[in-house]
């Protein structure tokens, strides 16, 4: 690896130079179990963790425990009603007559199972988020990463594919305490409805999300699809067909969203880095590579806005635990070797052992012309956005009491 430079912090650092990262992980968030043949496997976020850690990129960041997040702040965007069920169904209550009707009602029984501890996981997916929300907000690190977090399908009183709690919508929403907006981005091969949804009539947010759409889940994020009232123009889709590759997926991302920081402006950014959209996923349908769904990071970081990286979906998980340990690598601004250090789940990355996974030869269905369409659709869209619209700020809202994490380089998480 190469060692990074000294001291540049987010004001004067400009690309390829040291960002000062909190990352946080929940020790236990592995032992989370969706069910026998559930493609939702929280073990991938230990895998990547234990990659993390075997090329010492957890030496180069802050290492945080959240701190869970509490029925009071998830009720910050959820309904009393559905945090009350999630805080308090069980597999074993579950089957009471008195449940089912809330089963339904919440959308919880195949996608979204009840499982053992399932209030314990979104209190640690969530409780990252705000963790990582409230260091950007004190200005303790330029860039946040909480891969257990991205669960973008999670709705107000509802769950949808396979997220509960939507730790995105709480981030942002303790992100605009102190930022007057923020910009979210997001990569996974579905599309970020349950947020979009959220800001969907405000311009304090912007969302972008890149998906496959036609006959695929959840079905929204329709080009037309910009925002109302307020947010009129403030929710960007761009829809993609099977088989995008790294090359025409950099060539929408990067034109667009050089756009969307020149018009929007935001004073923060959230990253969904949802894996799904790497090839050979088992449920996505792209081809992109490792180094291709990372070069969106890259982009980002480029431009010294505080970031926040979350994960998200990515169903064939030893791809998505290297993905997301290169991704930590790229926050923290190195590039680690492409062979693999030895580490607790190695047998899992054979038989070539690496970090990099190459495309397949799947073919391409997004044809030159039709990109060149979308892009042009879409920067016309944002040409006529009203440059960085003002905020009135009437009075600063508390920021969440974090109580103090635990931090540092001695306590670190390798694990079972
Ligand atoms: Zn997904």
């Amino acid at each position: 690896m190469e060692e990074p430079t000294e001291g540049a912090s987010l004001v004067s650092g400009p690309d390829g130079k040291k960002r000062r990262v909190s990352y946080f992980y929940e020790p236990t968030i592995g032992d989370y179990y969706y069910g026998q043949g559930h493609p939702m496997k929280p073990h991938r976020i230990r895998m990547a963790h234990n990659l993390i850690v075997h090329y010492g990129l957890h030496r180069r960041m802050e290492v945080n425990r959240p701190f869970p997040a509490g029925p009071s702040d998830i009720r910050r965007f959820h309904t009393d009603e559905y945090v009350e069920f999630l805080a308090s169904v069980s597999p074993e209550s579950s089957g009471d007559p008195s449940f089912s009707r809330h089963l339904k009602r919440f959308n919880v029984g195949e996608d979204c199972p009840v499982f053992d501890g399932l209030f314990g996981f979104c209190q640690a997916s969530a409780g990252g988020s705000i963790g990582a929300a409230v260091k950007l907000n004190r200005g303790d690190a330029d860039i946040a990463v909480n891969w257990a977090g991205g669960l973008h399908h999670a709705k107000k009183s509802e769950a949808s594919g396979f997220c509960y709690v939507n730790d995105i919508v709480l981030g942002i929403l303790e992100l605009l305490k102190v930022h007057r907006r923020v910009l979210y981005v997001d990569i996974d091969v579905h599309h970020g409805d349950g947020v979009e949804e959220a800001f969907y009539t405000t311009d304090r947010v912007m969302t972008v999300s890149f998906h496959k759409f036609g006959d695929f889940f959840p079905g929204t994020g329709h080009i037309r699809d910009v925002g109302a009232g307020q947010g009129k123009y403030y929710a960007l889709n761009v829809p993609l067909n099977d088989g995008l590759d790294d090359e025409s997926f950099r060539g929408l991302f990067r034109p667009i969203i050089q756009k969307v920081m020149e018009v929007y402006q935001p004073d923060a950014v959230v990253l969904q880095c949802g894996a799904d959209s790497l090839s050979g996923d088992r449920l996505g349908c792209f081809n992109l590579s490792v180094k291709g769904h990372a070069d969106c990071l890259h982009f980002l970081r480029s431009f010294n806005v505080p970031l926040m990286v979350l994960g998200g979906g990515g169903y064939t998980i030893r791809n998505v635990a290297r993905c997301w340990c290169y991704e930590t690598a790229v926050a923290v601004g190195v590039e680690p070797d492409n062979k693999l250090p030895y580490n607790e789940y190695y047998e899992y990355f054979g038989p070539d052992y690496t970090l990099h996974v190459e495309p397949c030869n799947m073919e391409n269905l997004n044809a030159h012309k039709d990109m060149e369409k979308i892009r042009n659709t879409l920067l016309e869209q944002l040409s006529g956005l009203i440059h960085a619209p003002s905020v009135p700020f009437q009075t600063t809202p508390a920021t969440t009491q974090v109580p103090e994490e635990v931090s540092s380089q001695c306590q670190i998480y390798i694990i079972i």
